[in-house]
C-alpha cells in the first residue's frame, strides 16, 4: 500500500529519534490534507529519510502518533501482532487476573487505544482519529484472540474533542454487558458498572495499592477520600480495619460503594458520606478527629501546565490536612493523576 508522506521540519526530529511516539503540529514542514481512505502516513525527516509509520490528524496539535519504525502495512495482521504481544505480557506477568488493562495505548504500541478486561466483557476506548479508523480491525482481533461475551465502547471522554471527534459509547460486538457485573480481585469482589461508571467502569490502576492497604489495615481507623465505588475501603475492611469512612461527591458512586461493602460482608465497618472532601477534611481537622490511615485519591486537578500552580495549592491543602488528621505512626496514601504534576513536584 502506498501511504501519504509527512515531512518533519529540520531540527524537529529529536524527540521521535529518541523513541517518543508523538509529533506536534509545529514539528511538521507541511500538513497534507486528510485522506478519506485512511490516515496512516509515512513520516520522513527533513532530508526525506524514513522515520516510521504514524496515525495522522492535521486537525489536532498532537498530529502524529508513531505506530512503527519499520516500513510495513498497518492492517489487521499488524494489529493482531501488537495485540498478541500485549496479551502475552499480561499472561506472563499478571496471570490469573479477572479484571485488568490489556492494552495501554502507546505503551503497548497501540496508540490511543485502551482495552480493559472485566471478566467476560471487554471495554474499549478509542482516543484518536487514527484509532477510530483502526477500531473495526481491533474489535475483530479481540474477538478472535479473546472470545469475549461482548465488547463495549466507552469513548465518552472529552479528550476526543482535541481530535475533532465527538464522544460515543455502545456495544461494538456481541452482548451488551448487564447494568452491573461482579469482578473478583484477590480476596474481595466488586460490583462494576461498565455502562455508566467512571473511566471504563473501575480504577484498575489502583489494584496493587488496594492489595497493599489490605495488609496494613488490621485494627486501623481508615479515612478514604474521593472513594468512588469504595475500592480502598473494601480492601481495608477485608484486611480487618476497625472502621472505614469513605467520602465522595457522587451519590451513584456511593450506591455502588455500599453494595460493594455488603457484597464483601463488611457493611458494618464501612461508613459513607456524600460530601465535598475538601470541606470534610477541614471539618474533621477542626473536630480533632484522628485516623490511622488516610487515603487521598482525587480526580486530576489540572489538565494543563498553565493551571499547575492552582493544582499545587489543591494538592497541598488536602495533603496537609490529611497529615494533620493522622495519629502518630499513621500512614498517608496519596495519589495524583495529573500528568503535569510530576513525581518530584508532588
Ligand atoms: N479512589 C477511587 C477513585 C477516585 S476517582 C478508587 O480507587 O476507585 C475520583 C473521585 O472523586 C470520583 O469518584 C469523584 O466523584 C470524586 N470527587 C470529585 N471531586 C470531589 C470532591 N470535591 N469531593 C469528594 N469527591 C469528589
Amino acid at each position: 500500500m502506498i501511504s501519504p508522506k509527512v515531512t518533519l521540519r529540520r531540527g524537529h526530529e529529536a524527540r521521535l529519534r529518541a523513541g517518543h511516539p508523538w509529533v506536534f503540529a509545529g514539528d511538521l514542514a507541511e500538513t497534507p490534507p486528510l485522506e478519506d481512505t485512511g490516515n496512516i502516513v509515512e513520516v520522513l525527516d527533513s532530508r526525506g529519510r524514513f522515520l516510521g509509520m504514524a496515525m495522522y490528524n492535521p486537525r489536532c496539535n498532537l498530529t502524529l502518533r508513531v505506530l512503527t519504525r519499520q516500513r510495513e502495512d498497518i492492517d489487521r495482521r499488524w494489529l493482531a501482532r501488537r495485540l498478541t504481544e500485549a496479551l502475552a505480557l499480561r499472561s506472563n506477568y499478571l496471570p490469573g487476573l479477572e479484571a485488568l488493562r490489556l492494552v495501554n495505548a502507546e505503551s503497548d504500541g497501540l496508540p490511543a487505544f485502551i482495552v480493559d478486561r472485566y471478566g467476560e466483557y471487554l471495554v474499549v476506548q478509542s482516543l484518536a482519529l487514527g484509532a477510530d479508523w483502526l477500531l473495526p480491525d481491533l474489535v475483530a482481533e479481540l474477538v478472535e484472540q479473546l472470545d469475549p461475551e461482548g465488547i463495549y465502547e466507552r469513548s465518552d471522554v472529552p479528550v476526543r474533542a482535541l481530535e475533532g471527534l465527538s464522544e460515543r459509547k455502545g456495544v461494538l460486538w456481541g452482548e451488551s454487558p448487564p447494568d452491573r457485573i461482579i469482578i473478583s480481585e484477590g480476596s474481595y469482589r466488586f460490583h462494576v458498572d461498565l455502562l455508566t461508571g467512571q473511566k471504563t467502569g473501575f480504577f484498575l490502576d489502583q489494584r496493587p495499592n488496594r492489595q497493599r492497604l489490605l495488609t496494613l489495615a488490621k485494627g486501623k481507623r481508615v479515612l478514604n477520600t474521593f472513594c468512588y465505588s469504595g475500592g480502598f475501603s473494601i480492601a481495608a475492611a477485608c484486611g480487618g480495619s476497625a472502621e472505614t469512612i469513605g467520602i465522595d461527591l457522587s451519590a451513584s458512586a456511593l450506591e455502588l460503594a455500599r453494595d460493594n461493602a455488603a457484597l464483601n460482608g463488611v457493611a458494618d465497618k464501612c461508613h459513607w458520606i456524600a460530601d465535598n472532601a475538601f470541606d470534610l477534611l477541614r471539618a474533621f481537622d477542626r473536630g480533632r478527629e484522628k485516623f490511622d490511615i488516610v487515603v487521598l485519591d482525587p480526580p486530576s486537578f489540572t489538565k494543563t501546565k498553565e493551571s499547575l500552580p492552582g493544582a499545587c495549592r489543591g494538592y497541598k491543602e488536602i495533603n496537609l490536612r490529611a497529615i494533620k488528621l493522622l495519629s502518630p505512626g499513621g500512614i498517608l496514601v496519596s495519589s495524583s493523576c495529573s500528568h503535569h504534576m510530576n513525581q518530584e513536584l508532588f
